[in-house]
């Protein structure tokens, strides 16, 4: 195998030469995500519900955690789904950038080190379907949980968590409710993985909640102890 790695990085020295890095953020070459954009990437900032990460007057729940609970103990995100931060996910996800992840998963594990509360023992990606990951060739949130597998130590669940049928993309599917209804019982976890675990799930891209709490509702159906929700970016 160590005879490999000097092949490797020769390999990746050909790659930057035919395809040089650059900014999603400002285009500047150098690298996938620069310093500076980095340093910019709009922030999700409190107050905000506990449970959720919707904005609030104040840090307490909201009125919809508090008249249904979702399944998850709580989500977070550390960026808006704006500006570079939506550049990221878009290249991540549409651009076939999957060098993209490693800096995306460094951000929100830094995130997730500041924030504390979060304790996990297994890490788990919101699937794509079958059928659409094969059409993209890769899963961008299995590309994230892989990248914070490594910078935490913490084992990946690769087959923890399935659709259980095909749902249309969310893109396409209308309101908030219409897709709640899209993503319930969508997901089907496997015990043999997460039962008593702390499991932290992974996705890119936080919308209404819907596929987090149905992935979290899952995963709790096979006895997970706890899921707490980490996406690189959330809408507002
Ligand atoms: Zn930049
Ligand atoms: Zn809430």
């Amino acid at each position: 195998m160590v005879g490999f790695a000097p092949l490797a990085r020769v390999g990746q020295a050909v790659l930057d030469v035919l395809f040089p890095s650059r900014c999603v953020g400002c285009g500047a070459y150098g690298a996938f995500l620069c310093q500076s954009c980095r340093a910019e990437l709009p922030r999700a900032r409190p107050p905000r519900c506990p449970i959720c990460w919707q904005p609030q007057p104040q840090s307490a729940p909201c009125g919809r955690c508090r008249k249904e609970r979702p399944a998850f103990e709580g989500a977070r995100s550390p960026y808006l789904y704006e500006g570079a931060a939506r550049e990221a996910v878009h290249a991540l996800k549409y651009s076939y950038l999957s060098a993209l992840a490693q800096p995306m998963a460094q951000l929100m594990a830094r995130y997730v080190e500041e924030e504390g509360a979060i304790e996990a023992d297994l890490l788990v990606a919101v699937p794509l379907y079958g059928r659409r990951q094969r059409l993209r060739g890769y899963n961008q949130s299995a590309l994230l949980a892989r990248e914070l597998s490594r910078l935490y130590g913490l084992p990946l669940a690769e087959r923890g968590l399935a659709r259980r049928r095909n749902t249309p993309s969310q893109a396409r599917s209308g309101d908030a409710e219409a897709r709640r209804r899209n993503v319930t019982d969508a997901f089907i976890a496997d015990r043999r993985w997460v039962e008593g675990k702390r499991v932290l799930l992974i996705d890119d891209v936080m919308t209404t909640g819907a596929t987090l709490d149905a992935c979290a509702r899952a995963l709790r159906q096979a006895g997970a102890a706890s899921v707490w929700a980490v996406t690189f970016a959330r809408e507002d």
